[in-house]
């Protein structure tokens, strides 16, 4: 353990340190990228170090191991879902989670807004998109984002924040590219009751690369922990 959070917090150091070099390079303000800490088969003690280091924003992806961990966070955790989301799970996330990132389809979309209406909120999300048109992964196919945006808009008890992306890890730069000119199309003509603040782009293998196409929250899980078991 006391290994392991030596590792953490010396990873920390250089990921900020990369996270604003790539900003500066781009002229861009570093503070304006958010890093997130993705915790998937982490130990929460150690997800507690990267918090006490200051990265307070948590990625899950799974809802059992979600429910399993969220207690032993410190309070000052931010917690956002950001794995792929069955229907029947929904349940568990709204309210309990900052914002969802997955939101892929217009059936997930309904029932994150039957539960947040039966809670009396609003639920935060991002709308995933598949950008590299890969059948095995979820997310809404760029063709179809205009559709799904404006349906989800008509939700009063969803708020739209921006989107996310898993790009194909071939050809990374491309994909990444397509998705900065989508997030600009979406903030050119602006729908109502959404906001496009937020491009949740970039993981451990291309998180300098994403800032450079406009990411302002980058989800890291193998270079802040080490690799997954
Ligand atoms: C696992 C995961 C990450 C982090 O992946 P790393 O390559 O370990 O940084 C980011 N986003 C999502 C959706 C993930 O599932």
């Amino acid at each position: 353990m006391e290994m392991e959070t030596d590792l953490v917090r010396e990873n920390i150091l250089r990921i900020r340190e990369n996270v604003r070099n790539a900003a500066v390079r781009c002229g861009r303000d570093p503070e304006d990228v958010a890093i997130m800490a993705v915790t998937k088969t982490v130990a929460p003690e150690l997800v507690n170090i990267a918090v006490d280091c200051g990265i307070t924003l948590l990625g899950e992806n799974r809802v059992q191991e979600f429910q399993a961990k969220r207690e032993s966070y410190r309070p000052q955790a931010q917690v956002h879902f950001i794995g792929h989301l069955q229907t029947n799970k929904v349940k568990y996330l709204v309210g309990e989670v900052e914002m969802i990132h997955s939101v892929d389809r217009m059936s997930l979309a309904n029932e994150i807004e039957r539960c947040a209406e039966k809670r009396g909120i609003v639920q935060d999300i991002l709308l995933e998109v598949n950008i590299g048109g890969e059948e095995s992964k979820s997310g809404v196919c760029p063709d179809a984002l205009p559709q799904l945006l404006a349906q989800a808009a008509a939700l009063p008890h969803v708020h739209i924040c921006g989107l996310m992306t898993i790009p194909p890890p071939t050809q990374s730069s491309r994909h990444l590219e397509a998705m900065q000119k989508l997030f600009a199309d979406c903030k050119a003509s602006p729908v109502p009751n959404t906001e496009m603040r937020i491009l949740s782009m970039g993981m451990s293998g291309d998180y300098e690369a994403a800032i450079a196409c406009g990411s302002n929250l980058v989800r890291i899980g193998s270079a802040l922990f080490g690799a997954r078991k």
